[in-house]
């Protein structure tokens, strides 16, 4: 790495930290040639293989995750920016496992906790497409799960949809 202002080889790190949110390390450092000062951002690079359904394996790509979630939480209480910051922290838990393998079915039971926790109806929408339910009693099994607090805001989120129903037929038509 060369500095920016001078090209001078020699930089001097000052402070470093590791910003979650982008998956990057934050670095303020210091040329040691004209002495500005100036931050660089590394990106962590997440090395896993996800095992698939199939057998095959595949790089992570966080993407994957963000158009799951995107589908699985439509007309549901979380936004788009929440689904990212999910993402991110997903990615972020990875890291921190210091693995190189995890399954498809770890990583959507790992989706789901987080899920179950934020909204159940984007719970359920979720967990109806990782675990593949075959039987209506699975679906229920994983609707038993849910706390009798979480199906309080279940109710919830259903009246909002209902009371956004309205606005949603404008914006399709
Ligand atoms: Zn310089």
């Amino acid at each position: 790495m060369k500095c920016p202002f001078c090209h001078h080889s020699e930089l001097k790190v000052t402070d470093s930290r590791e910003s979650t949110e982008m998956n990057a390390i934050r670095r303020r450092r210091e040329c040691l040639g004209c002495f500005r000062r100036f931050t660089t951002f590394e990106t962590i690079e997440l090395t896993v293989q996800v095992l698939k359904r199939d057998g095959t394996y595949q790089d992570f790509q966080q993407q994957k995750i963000i158009s799951g979630l995107d589908a699985a939480c439509r007309h549901t209480t979380i936004s788009h920016d929440q689904v990212i910051a999910l993402a991110s922290q997903i990615t972020q838990e990875l890291l921190q496992m210091q693995i190189t393998e995890i399954s498809t079915k770890e990583i959507g039971e790992m989706i789901m906790k987080h899920l179950q926790a934020l909204d159940p109806i984007a719970y359920i929408r979720f967990a109806c497409v990782y675990r593949r339910f075959k039987e209506i009693s699975e679906l229920m099994n994983a609707i038993k799960g849910i706390s009798s607090e979480e199906l309080e805001s279940l109710e919830v989120s259903k009246k909002h949809q209902e009371d956004t129903n309205g606005t949603e037929k404008i914006r399709n038509s």
